[in-house]
């Protein structure tokens, strides 16, 4: 009697047990969205541009940000009201950041806002994985380790305000990375569709490119610009 007694609590502190480890390794998401946009389309748009405080960005792709989400297509945001973004954080990363993510919303900023902005509401949905440094420094090494530039200059697409077929773009981009991307579209100030952003999918790590569980709506021209920037 007293040894099935004894043998039940041990079954129920197992579970217990396992309970807790379920909790401690479930992740808050599935995936990410790893989201870059083509300077040149953010600027040839309805709401136009001003280039950041510190100059004209280079003519190359921009992070926008590092997106959980969910396989069902749905996402978190904005999950931890108490871990405020804290430049402080990034000091060591603050050039590369500058270079790589550069705010293009008007009035003229120096990437704080942008950057405060995704870590708050997108940022603090995979703090169990990533804390606020690693999150930039993590995005950072991602937009290092995907050149969709030259990846697409390789394939004779470049940004020369030519059309190209969307098809081909996202060949091009398959072929230098092994994935097939999202490409979302814009339209220029004269109603042509264009080029604007390419979303990769991360596993939740944030190191490893993976086939995208689920992509986001949306529709391009099956010809797109490819604007100057
Ligand atoms: P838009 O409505 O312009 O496509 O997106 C506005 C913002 O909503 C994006 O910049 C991003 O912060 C968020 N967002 C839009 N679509 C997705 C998505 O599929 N996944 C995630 N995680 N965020 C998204
Ligand atoms: P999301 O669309 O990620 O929710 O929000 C983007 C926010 O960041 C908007 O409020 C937008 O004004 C601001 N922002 C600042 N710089 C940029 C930029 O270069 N690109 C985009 N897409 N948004 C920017």
């Amino acid at each position: 009697m007293e040894s099935t007694k004894s043998a039940n609590l041990m079954i129920i502190k197992l579970l217990i047990i396992q309970c807790l480890a379920f909790v401690c390794i479930a992740q808050d998401f599935d995936f990410f969205y790893f989201v870059q946009q083509w300077p040149g389309s953010y600027c040839d748009s309805k709401q136009s541009c001003c280039y950041p405080s510190t100059g004209k960005p280079a003519s190359d792709f921009g992070v926008h940000g590092l997106w959980p989400n969910y396989k069902d297509g749905s996402y978190p945001s904005n999950c931890d009201p108490d871990a405020p973004f804290d430049p402080s954080k990034i000091s060591d990363l603050r050039s590369n950041m500058q270079k790589e993510w550069p705010t293009l919303a008007c009035p003229s900023g120096n990437g704080l806002e942008f950057w405060g902005h995704e870590w708050t509401k997108h940022g603090t949905c995979s703090e169990s994985v990533l804390d606020q440094h690693d999150y930039f420094a993590t995005t950072l090494s991602l937009k290092n380790q995907v050149n969709l530039l030259q990846t697409l200059e390789n394939a004779g697409i470049h940004p020369d305000g030519g059309s190209y077929s969307l098809q081909s773009i996202k060949s091009a981009i398959e072929q230098g990375t092994g994935f097939t991307p999202f490409i979302e579209c814009n339209v220029d100030s004269s109603g042509n569709s264009q080029l604007y952003q390419v979303y990769m999918c991360v596993d939740t790590s944030g190191s490893n490119l993976i086939a995208c569980p689920v992509f986001p709506h949306g529709k391009c021209g099956s010809q797109i610009e490819f604007p100057t920037f």
